[in-house]
């Protein structure tokens, strides 16, 4: 039962059974942010989406390396190669290292990643750390005839591609087509065609972020990292590539493309789209500045909403919506999520308490588990998951109210299964778990700095020093080791 998941594949634009290419280990790669700026909520439904996806193929047995990126090279203003890097632009607006700018909005990525309860992926490879297979991939592409160099720029060409192996396959769209909207070039683009992508630019002589290459003294087109990186990571051909709906086209159509023109095989089996959180019926978008950052919905500093939401309810909020449906981001919906949230989290902390009965329970608990199942099965479908959920905490209230029984194999069984499918699958928190993971995260930072301490004292020969910290945190049942690596720590 756990096992019969269907997942829709945007490239054959179907629900598919999901068969991994190897038994029970899964590659998944998704595209992360470009590091210019603070994600907004839109970014963030992306992320939770796949965060769902992660769980859930976890959850149900497989071993997941999950590679989601960190773009902070490459990504030009306009997809038309044109303008400048998001990332130069903004060091050079700031008078700061385009690096500070990286380094900034990749904490802040994962710091409010971590509120939303998503967990870390397996690998977080950056561009700027794949420059040497990213050149090294440009060289295949060369050599198999599908690029070109002008001016110490390499450019994808698409015609000659398509001439071999169709263009076009995920996003449904023809060359001919493209050819028909594409915008005619102005005269001052060294491409041959509008269609085709840049592998590599040079860098203008004002342009910070730059690498040497057999071409010139320049930086890599924004598709070809992904490519380079998950192919690195995952192999040439891998289970699941994600992201959002906008990266459809061109992003992932030409990371196809780069793929298949070196390895002659298509680089992925199911291609999954999360879709699009809207705000007054518009995307969401960093550049048009029709968004809401999480914290300012979090502290309820914003112009939007009257009251503040937490991260756990913005979440569930997003749960309840298939991830392949648009969700607009309105306070009425949102206070009706913050209710259902409480109501959910009451009945989960009403189960321990319930008084049980010896009579059989009066709700079939391996049917209502079925259907928790089917429902992630198809498609991970979140929301009919959670009304499920919700069937469950009203039988809760009913027993509680004296109008249904529970014994107490089942109602043992319910706390787990719940517990199970609210915080292993959904990602959410009950406030008390969250208070405890942000207690046990203040533990886990004061420790590590006593490591440091003792580490520092070990290297000035301060033995007095060193061996208070040991003896004292020994006092306390934490134990203590001295590795090469430095001093670790483990709870007893
Ligand atoms: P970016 O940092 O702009 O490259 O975007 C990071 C991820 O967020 C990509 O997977 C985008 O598809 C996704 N994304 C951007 N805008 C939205 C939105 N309004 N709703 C959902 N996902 C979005
Ligand atoms: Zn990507």
């Amino acid at each position: 039962m756990e096992r019969e998941l269907v997942v829709y594949n945007s490239l054959s634009g179907k629900k598919e059974p999901f068969v991994p290419l190897l038994q029970d280990h899964v590659g998944m790669y998704v595209c992360g942010p470009t590091v210019y700026s603070n994600v907004h909520l839109g970014n963030c439904r992306t992320f939770i989406s796949f965060d769902l996806i992660f769980r859930y193929l976890q959850h149900i047995g497989y071993k997941v390396r999950y590679v989601r990126n960190i773009t902070d090279a490459g990504h030009l203003e306009n997809d038309a190669d044109e303008g400048e890097d998001r990332i130069a632009k903004k060091a050079r607006l700031e008078s700061i290292e385009p690096m500070e700018v990286v380094q900034r909005y990749t904490v802040d990525f994962r710091e409010t990643m971590a509120k939303f309860n998503a967990l870390p992926p397996s690998i977080e490879p950056t561009a700027t750390g794949h420059i040497v297979e990213q050149i090294e991939l440009i060289k295949q592409i060369l050599e198999q005839g599908y690029a070109y160099e002008v001016n110490g720029s390499v450019y994808f060409d698409v015609l000659r591609f398509n001439k071999d192996i169709p263009y076009g396959k995920l996003s449904g769209r023809n060359i001919e087509e493209l050819i028909h909207n594409s915008r005619a070039l102005d005269g001052q683009s060294d491409k041959r065609n509008p269609q085709d992508f840049a592998l590599w630019k040079k860098a203008e002589p004002q342009h910070i972020m730059r690498w040497p290459s057999p071409w010139s003294d320049g930086f890599p087109g924004w598709h070809l990292e992904c490519t380079a990186m998950s192919t690195k990571y995952l192999g040439t051909q891998f289970d699941i590539h994600g992201g959002g709906m906008d990266l459809k086209f061109p992003h992932h159509e030409c990371e196809i493309a780069q793929a298949e023109s070196v390895y002659k095989k298509s680089p992925v089996n199911y291609w999954l789209h999360a879709n699009m959180l809207t705000l007054n019926g518009k995307k969401m978008a960093k550049s048009t500045g029709n968004n809401i950052l999480p914290n300012e919905m979090f502290s309820g500093k914003n112009e939007i909403f009257h009251k503040s939401f937490s991260p756990m309810v913005a979440r569930f909020f997003m749960l309840q919506a298939h991830y392949r449906s648009i969700v607009d981001l309105s306070e009425t919906a949102l206070v009706a999520s913050e209710k259902g949230f409480y109501r959910l989290v009451e009945g989960i902390q009403k189960i321990e308490q319930l008084e049980i009965s010896e009579s059989t329970s009066e709700f079939d608990l391996k049917s209502w588990q079925n259907k928790c199942y089917a429902a992630m099965n198809d498609d991970f479908n979140s929301p009919v998951l959670i009304a499920h959920l919700f069937d469950a905490v009203k039988f809760i209230n009913a027993v509680d109210n004296g109008l249904q029984t529970v014994n107490s194999t089942d109602r043992d069984q319910l706390l787990k299964l719940m517990h199970g499918f609210f915080n292993d699958v959904l990602g959410l928190l009950t406030p008390e778990m969250n208070e405890k993971r942000q207690e046990s995260s203040q533990l886990e930072g004061s420790l590590q700095l006593l490591m440091e301490l003792r580490d520092k004292a070990r290297a000035n020969k301060d033995f007095e020093t060193s061996d208070l910290i040991r003896d004292g945190l020994q006092k306390i049942k934490i134990q203590i080791n001295d590795t090469a690596a430095g001093t670790t720590f483990k709870i007893n």
